[in-house]
């Protein structure tokens, strides 16, 4: 899930603050299919895949830039399962990872902080998970309407869920090397059993308390991935003893 998808003849390559980026075609597919549903008007759709275009290129830019910083040379890939900031380190340091990782999150959280600060200087009305954000006037148009609570959907409500310690998000990610900062013999297997408990434990809630049966396949899927993964880990200090 973690590897860069083949390059294909439909790639869209552009660079961003002097970082290479790609965006593989499944990218499109699956941000169009994970909004539709509601969205039989066609310009929803359209302001849907722009919002998780430009969300998760944010994301992706705060690992990056925060890995440039370090010297390191990062590309971009934004494919079918969301996107990837890779580098080649030219050491393994935990601190300096743990950093990188949770600039991504961090940089989605300032993105959805400043689109409240703007809704809030022009004095609009904001609401999010049935919470008013901000005072004022409701904003007037469906499509401005529906473009800011896509916006913070995605920067807030997936930023959140992304920090969960499940591998391979960036909260599993970030536990891993938390765990190999301090128990560096069992960090990777623990990490993978930690995963595969939460991964089940959010399969459920998503299913019984959200209702939603996209997400509760998606951790479904990587508690699995988790626990076969972990079971591998299992199997080859058992030989090794
Ligand atoms: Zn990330």
């Amino acid at each position: 899930m973690l590897a860069e998808p083949p390059t294909t003849p439909y790639d869209l390559r552009f660079s961003i603050a002097g970082i290479p980026v790609r965006v593989h075609p499944l990218f499109w597919l699956v941000a169009l299919f994970l909004g539709l549903g509601p969205r039989e008007d066609p310009k929803l759709a359209i302001i849907w895949v722009g919002v998780v275009f430009v969300s998760v290129l944010v994301h992706e830019l705060g690992h990056a830039l925060t890995a440039r910083s370090f010297g390191y040379h990062p590309r971009i890939t934004l494919h079918g399962f969301g996107g990837l900031a890779s580098y080649e380190p030219t050491r393994y340091d935990p601190a300096r990872q743990i950093t990188i990782t949770i600039a991504g999150p961090l940089a989605g959280f300032l993105f959805a902080a400043v689109i409240v600060g703007v809704l809030m200087l022009l004095g609009y009305e904001l609401h999010f998970f049935g919470r008013r954000l901000t005072r004022g006037e409701p904003i007037p148009n469906l499509y401005a309407y529906v473009l800011v609570h896509d916006l913070l959907l995605v920067n807030i409500f997936w930023g959140v869920i992304n920090l969960f310690p499940v591998l391979p998000l960036d909260g599993g990610q970030i536990a891993r090397d938390i765990l190999l900062r301090f128990h560096p013999r069992q960090a990777i297997p623990t990490a993978y059993q930690l995963s595969m408990i939460t991964a089940a434990a959010l399969a459920i809630f998503s299913f019984v308390r959200l209702g939603s049966f996209f997400m509760s396949l998606f951790f479904g899927y990587l508690a699995y991935a988790s626990f076969v993964t972990w079971q591998s880990y299992q199997r080859s200090s058992f030989r090794g003893r």
